[in-house]
């Protein structure tokens, strides 16, 4: 993998889930800026030897403040919850979309490269599986709009104005330090439910898929996308492979070598029953091959829980 070395870098969601795991992966070799507002990051989660900033990202004079003399902005803040974005639709657009237009318009006056947090959640309910960047994008919830409008703008933010923008479309992304959510959240839930004895609820019949993909991953899918000459695009960032739910509870079953019961309770209301990610243009374009197996992430999950 192309290595990044003394950058300026500037990470938004910098204390939460993915933005500490880049932190800490990058502040060996480079100077970053972690900024969050803690709103549901962890500033402990922040290694020590970047340098951590409170603050909005809504707040474009911090913003502007914070993106000077920088080279790379990793754009991982948003309000994550699709149920947040269904309540409040306004206040999530105007972090989700408004910031990072401001951001962009930032990164074309002061020439810096964009990688940014888009989403699965803008292809809505998929009509096939596998999915692929150019099937039809029926966003079900605001937040998913919210993924599609700057995916879309980062797009073209590089067609009119040359600015290096790459989009990354993440698949459901666990491991240690995620904090419930909408997404991987269901590992961390039959993780702790596994450990406690408890029963390991599964929505439904358990037959709807996801792609699970490892942080360490997406992680490596974020260098890539800060290195590579392909700007302007938006790539899958997924492990490629369906998981069904079920399956799933029973390898957290298997691996937590404990006495829970995996119940089946009422299907969700709009649930998606099919997703996986077609990662052939991030393989081709950007190099990106997942590495980390779902048994191999799963312990990473697990021992986080022990304490190990
Ligand atoms: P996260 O909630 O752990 O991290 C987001 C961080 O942004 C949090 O630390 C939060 O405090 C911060 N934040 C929120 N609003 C802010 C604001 N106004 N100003 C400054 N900071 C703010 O979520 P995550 O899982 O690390 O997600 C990172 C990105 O990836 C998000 O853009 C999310 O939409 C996207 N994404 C995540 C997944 C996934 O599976 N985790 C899947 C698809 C897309």
């Amino acid at each position: 993998m192309t290595a990044i070395e003394e950058q300026q870098i500037l990470i938004t969601g910098g204390a939460g889930f993915v933005g500490s795991h880049l932190t800490e992966r990058l502040i060996e070799d480079n100077d970053v800026i972690a900024l969050d507002d803690l709103s549901a990051g962890k500033q402990d989660d922040v290694p020590e030897k970047s340098t951590f900033k409170q603050g909005d990202i809504c707040n474009r004079d911090f913003l502007d403040e914070l993106t000077d003399d920088i080279d790379i902005v990793f754009h991982q803040a948003a309000v994550v919850s699709v149920q947040r974005s269904i309540e409040n639709p306004e206040t999530c657009h105007e972090v989700n979309t408004d910031a990072t237009l401001h951001l962009l318009e930032l990164a074309r006056e002061k020439d810096f490269r964009l990688v940014l947090a888009s989403s699965a959640a803008i292809y809505g309910q998929p009509e096939t599986v596998p999915i692929s960047e150019n099937d039809s994008k029926t966003p079900t919830s605001p937040y998913g709009i919210d993924k599609w409008t700057i995916d879309r703008y980062a797009q073209i933010y590089n067609d009119l104005y040359d600015t290096e923008t790459v989009a990354l479309r993440y698949f459901n992304i666990y491991g240690p330090r995620q904090r419930g959510g909408d997404y991987g959240g269901v590992i961390s839930i039959f993780r702790d439910q596994a450990l406690a004895g408890e029963p390991i609820t599964v929505d439904g019949d358990g037959t709807q898929t996801r792609d699970f993909v490892h942080i360490d991953d997406v992680v490596k899918a974020n260098i890539l996308a800060a290195t590579t000459e392909h700007t302007g695009e938006a790539y899958n960032i997924g492990r490629g492979q369906q998981t069904s739910i079920a399956e799933l509870a029973e390898t957290i079953q298997t691996l937590a070598n404990t006495d829970s019961e995996v119940t089946y309770t009422e299907p969700r209301p709009g649930d998606i029953e099919e997703s996986v990610a077609d990662i052939s243009k991030a393989r081709e374009e950007l190099g990106f091959e997942p590495t980390v197996s779902l048994e191999e992430g799963l312990e990473t999950v697990l021992e986080e829980a022990r304490g190990n």
